[in-house]
């Protein structure tokens, strides 16, 4: 089974919530479709389950085009949060209840039911009511409820949202192996991008409709397509510091004016030579890539040190060279003082440059 999105449209009125996106989720996949509230990332949910017809494009399903069937003839399950089971039901019962009406026997739900309780280790409970339950054997069987229906694919919209934060992090873990074990293509919404690097096997990154990038969530940290991407994955977020190439001083090694009129010389991307002198645009560096040092170097820029936020084993420091705030993560023990000079550092490879149209500069 796989699904797959072409040039999939919908515009509700004068606003076009989707904007003719490509997209390919395989057996067995999961992708979690991710970005700001509002980018159309529900509404392509419920295109592909058949809430919602499309403007223009079209929705395949295991080859087949569906744009005009009805969810239940597409057979894939839509849920939403994992929560909300019956109280005076029992656990078996509540897993039971999405088949009532599916015309099943009373055998063929039996096996459902110990199916499912089978693969996520709710065998021993079968007979409790949720009031008896632990706070992550409740969720197993919510879990165990939404795909219970055994459809051809799964999509589920924010199904952490409503977790307390350790929650959700031991569900994150149990859901991706719960999906792992199915083998059925899944799409999953979210805004987290934790949820979104934990649970994918691809990541698709949408801003206003369209999507910016769709890729392992590897590469869409540690080589984002553009400069949206690289801002909005990562905490805390990339340095993105706008600068002008000035020369050039061997294969990647590169000058560039930052803006506020320092300089700094660096090794990037070898195709910094495609570059004309003068070309404006953005340095891109992590936190954890940047380095202070209380001695004057080349490949870095001369700032002081702004505010330091201790976060446990690393700290958080705000560095300024006089006009961008620059956020380094360091180690706890490196000693740092407010208000003290340190030079910021770029060590060599760890700069992704953005040209002006907003795309990463790179060698395949
Ligand atoms: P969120 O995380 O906030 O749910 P989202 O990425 O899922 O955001 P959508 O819910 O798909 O975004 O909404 C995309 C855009 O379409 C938004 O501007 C939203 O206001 C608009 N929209 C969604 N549904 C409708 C509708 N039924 N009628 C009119 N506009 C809609």
């Amino acid at each position: 089974m796989t699904i797959e999105l072409k040039k999939l449209t919908k515009r509700f009125g004068s606003l076009t919530a989707v904007d003719a996106i490509d997209l390919d989720v395989g057996d067995g996949e999961v992708l979690c479709l991710l970005g700001p509230s509002g980018c159309g990332k529900t509404t392509t949910l419920r295109m592909v389950a058949g809430l919602e017809f499309a403007t223009e494009g079209d929705v395949f399903l295991q080859g087949k085009q569906v744009n005009d069937l009805a969810p239940r003839e597409r057979n894939v399950a839509m849920s939403f949060q994992f929560y909300a089971l019956y109280p005076s039901l029992s656990v078996a019962e509540n897993l039971a209840f999405p088949l009532h009406g599916e015309g099943l026997s009373q055998s063929e739900i039996a096996s459902r039911v110990k199916k499912i309780s089978d693969t996520l280790q709710l065998g021993g409970i079968l007979d409790r009511t949720p009031g008896q339950l632990a706070e992550g054997e409740k969720q197993r069987v919510a879990v165990g409820r939404s795909i219970i229906r055994d459809p051809n694919c799964f999509l589920f919209d924010e199904p952490l949202s409503r977790l307390d934060v350790q929650l959700r992090e031991e569900m994150r873990g149990e859901i991706k192996e719960v999906l792992q074990d199915l083998s059925k293509p899944t799409v999953i919404v979210t805004h987290d991008q934790l949820e979104a690097l934990t649970m994918a096997d691809r990541i698709a990154v949408m801003r206003d409709g369209r999507i910016e990038q769709v890729d392992t969530p590897h590469n869409v940290f540690q080589r984002p397509a553009n400069l949206f991407v690289a801002g909005f994955i990562g905490t805390p977020q990339m340095n993105l510091i706008p600068a002008t190439f000035t020369a050039l001083h061997g294969p990647g090694k590169a000058e560039f004016a930052v803006e506020g009129g320092q300089s700094l010389t660096i090794e990037v991307d070898p195709r910094v030579s495609e570059l004309s002198p003068g070309a404006k645009i953005t340095l891109g560096i992590r936190p954890r890539n940047l380095e202070i040092s209380h001695e004057p170097v080349e490949d870095g820029l001369s700032t002081r040190i702004d505010i330091v936020e201790p976060m446990g084993a690393e700290t958080l420091a705000h560095m300024n060279d006089g006009h961008h705030d620059l956020r380094v993560v360091t180690d706890w023990r490196v000693p740092l003082t407010e208000d003290e000079q340190a030079h910021t550092r770029f060590p060599p490879g760890a700069t992704h440059i953005f040209t002006e149209d907003e795309q990463v500069l790179r060698t395949q």
